[in-house]
């Protein structure tokens, strides 16, 4: 038995920063809302003080979400001239304004007149959408809210499909809708598969019996037979139904940056995606209630 125990806990943190660029180029103001995902760690040695670790765990990734926010950049071209900023991490292709799959557009205040005569102005998005096509789609998963129509048909949903994804030791839903008789439909599926997988081990296991061991069959022969079988028997039911159940497949891209890509079997539902995904690109900054007080305070600087 060890001497040393602990109970380790982490807590991930989210955040969004409307972040300010001066184009050392052009010499023009733009803007972009940057999201990250920060993790924080702390144990319990001999499982002392569990609540303060777990306390511990969350202010330490509130800690580094803050500093992450306020250090890092995205690469996030400028909608004048399209030059990257040379402090900014290099992902995208400079010389196109065009923001990487993922990445935000770019905003420009608008000056305009308040209802009451002052100046004013709002954020609206400068750069042209990046349009994506095909059935994978890569997005910043909290920008875009999927929608409401079933992943695997199409038609109305009628709840979310239990689709957990991993930010360190978080799991996060993607808030793919699915409808009932679909809902049915992929656990019969699943059923099946499964069914499939352990079939084909006794088929792989009937062989091993026939062709790779000798007469007389003894007692560790036999174990070989039956170690076969319940391996891959386990394997193809870990794999198979991973690949042949679910409407969807996800692949995340940056988990700091909650990047990732979808790929959807309904090809019209993925053109459904992409128009939401596309949407929000258009729309002008997604986060304002969370980051209009850093916008008034930007746009004094402009003005
Ligand atoms: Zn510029
Ligand atoms: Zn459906």
């Amino acid at each position: 038995m060890s001497l040393i125990f602990w109970t380790s806990y982490t807590a991930t943190a989210r955040g969004v920063r409307l972040k300010q660029v001066c184009c050392e180029k052009c010499g023009g103001y733009y803007y972009y809302e940057m999201i990250r995902a920060a993790q924080g760690k702390a144990a319990a040695i001999y499982n002392i003080d569990m609540s303060g670790a777990a306390d511990r765990s969350a202010r330490a990734a509130n800690l580094k979400l803050a500093q992450t926010l306020m250090r890092e950049q995205d690469p996030i071209p400028c909608p004048t001239c399209g030059h990257v900023q040379s402090k900014m991490p290099r992902s995208v292709p400079s010389g196109t304004a065009r923001p990487a799959p993922g990445m935000p557009p770019s905003l420009v205040w608008v000056s305009r007149p308040r209802p009451d005569g002052s100046d004013g102005g709002h954020l609206a998005t400068a750069t042209p959408q990046h349009a994506q096509t095909g059935t994978s789609i890569v997005f910043q998963l909290p920008r875009v809210q999927l929608p409401a129509e079933c992943c695997n048909c199409g038609k109305q949903g009628d709840g979310l499909l239990k689709t957990p994804f991993q930010i360190g030791d978080t799991p996060e839903n993607l808030g793919l809708n699915v409808c009932e008789s679909c809902r049915s439909a992929l656990s019969s599926r699943a059923f099946i598969v499964a069914a499939i997988g352990w079939l084909l081990a006794i088929a792989l296991g009937a062989c091993v019996y026939l062709f790779a061991t000798e007469e007389p069959r003894r007692g560790e022969q036999w174990a070989a037979v039956i170690a076969v079988t319940l391996v891959t028997g386990l394997v193809f039911n870990i794999v198979l139904p991973n690949v042949l159940v679910p409407p969807y497949g996800f692949t995340m891209l940056d988990a700091k940056r909650l990047i990732a890509k979808l790929r959807f079997r309904n090809a019209s539902y993925a053109g459904l995606v992409a128009a939401t995904v596309a949407a929000a690109d258009s729309g002008g900054p997604l986060f304002a209630d969370e980051t209009s007080g850093q916008a008034a305070e930007l746009a004094n600087i402009v003005e």
